[in-house]
């Protein structure tokens, strides 16, 4: 065997700087745990490519649909830049990853990591450690909808929220599931009480489509009895969520909600350079920082990279997981190892984290980490 083979694109914004360090973390992981990995890229790809190559497509040529599905893993930078929203005329890739490889559940840890202060006082690590498990192919972002066009002025605008029995069935599981095995997390259970639970976040009595997902969950309820049940309105969760944090452990909510509710997270973990996460489905999975391309601090090589590494960690296990191979598993808790281990250490971090070292120093210091592991 030649090796998982890893398809991977850079993005645009700081895409160039952490996504180099995730390369390097995961190369450094491949040899202290003895996989072979056969890299396809990373590729260019993004709005900035949009404009430099003539606005005719937005990736190179020799990157085809087919690769998407060939790979074993995917990993992707942030793509978008804020003076380009809307003036594209097509998507930064061949395929719309998240619907068209079906990876339906956008999975989002916030856990406050050793050597971190997080945006709420007095908090300690360990003190927060949950999951926002977001759908991801439902919702506001199905793209069903469209302007209705009068004399050349957009005159109104149809989004469809759409939510699907089997859409909010297999997230909800999945959600089960992730609470009673405790994956992505630094321990099973809320971290306040210890226990398993899946709380389910939505709007239900106001939207049908969060009817149904409410429905959908507590008709599984009885199937997970070792799992505590919770539901909590979005809304209210969002008050919830810094009140109390320490009492979450997985939260499912639908797409729209669960990616605006991550970046909170992003600032309840003390940044959104910390914040990694994975798209999954059941034959697919491509790594993905929570965040954008940060244009407001791209170039200056002072990102962190933490997301990145993380999320490609991240990958690696759910690929373990799909190929019962302990070498990747163990290698995403070698990686998450390492990050705790250089964030203790406060001795190398990047300037969202108070620090003055580069993207390139933290992302050398994790890499040595792992291999000293
Ligand atoms: P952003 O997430 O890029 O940045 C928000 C804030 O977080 C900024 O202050 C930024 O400096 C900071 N930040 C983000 N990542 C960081 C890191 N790794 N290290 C340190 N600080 C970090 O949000 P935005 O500015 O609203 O969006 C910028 C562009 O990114 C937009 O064009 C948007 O469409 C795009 N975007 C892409 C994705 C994606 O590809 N998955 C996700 C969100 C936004």
């Amino acid at each position: 065997m030649s090796g998982y083979k890893i398809l991977g694109f850079i993005g645009d914004g700081i895409g160039a700087e952490i996504v180099p360090e995730a390369v390097k973390v995961l190369n450094a992981a491949a040899d202290a745990y003895g996989f072979d990995v056969e890299h396809l890229g990373p590729y260019p790809c993004g709005a900035h490519y949009w404009v430099s190559h003539q606005m005719m497509r937005g990736w190179p040529e020799e990157v085809t649909s087919e690769l998407f599905y060939e790979a074993d893993g995917i990993y992707k930078g942030p793509t978008g830049l804020p003076d380009l929203v809307g003036r594209l005329p097509g998507p930064y890739l061949p395929v719309n990853m998240r619907l068209d490889l079906d990876l339906y559940a956008n999975v989002r840890p916030c856990r406050l990591r050793p050597g971190v202060e997080s945006v709420l006082r007095g908090r300690e690590p360990g003190d927060i450690d949950f999951i926002v498990l977001r759908e991801n192919t439902e919702h506001m972002y199905v793209g069903i909808g469209g302007f209705l066009r009068r004399g050349g002025e957009r005159e109104l605008a149809i989004d469809n929220y759409v939510q699907t029995r089997k859409g909010c069935e297999r997230i909800i599981r999945l959600g089960f599931e992730m609470a009673r095995s405790g994956a992505y997390k630094g321990r099973p259970g809320a971290p306040a009480d210890g226990k398993r639970r899946l709380t389910c976040s939505c709007k239900w009595g106001l939207c049908k489509g969060d009817d149904l997902f409410k429905d959908i969950y507590d008709g599984m309820t009885g199937e997970y009895p070792d799992v505590e049940p919770d539901s909590t309105w979005i809304d209210s969760w969002s008050y919830y969520a810094l009140m109390r944090p320490g009492f979450y452990d997985v939260v499912v909510m639908p797409n729209q909600y669960g990616d605006i509710m991550s970046d909170m997270s992003g600032a309840v973990q003390g940044s959104l350079g910390l914040a990694g996460s994975i798209n999954a489905g059941e034959r697919h999975c491509f790594a993905e920082a929570t965040h954008g391309s940060a244009p407001d601090i791209a170039g200056r090589g002072v990102s962190n990279p933490t997301s990145m590494i993380l999320s490609v960690g991240m990958m690696l296990n759910w690929l373990g997981e799909k190929r019962k191979d302990q070498r990747l598993m163990d290698a995403w808790r070698g990686i998450d190892r390492a990050v705790d281990a250089v964030l203790a250490a406060r001795k190398v971090r990047t300037p969202d984290l108070g620090g003055s070292s580069s993207t390139e120093q933290f992302g050398s210091a994790v890499a040595k980490a792992v291999k000293a592991a």
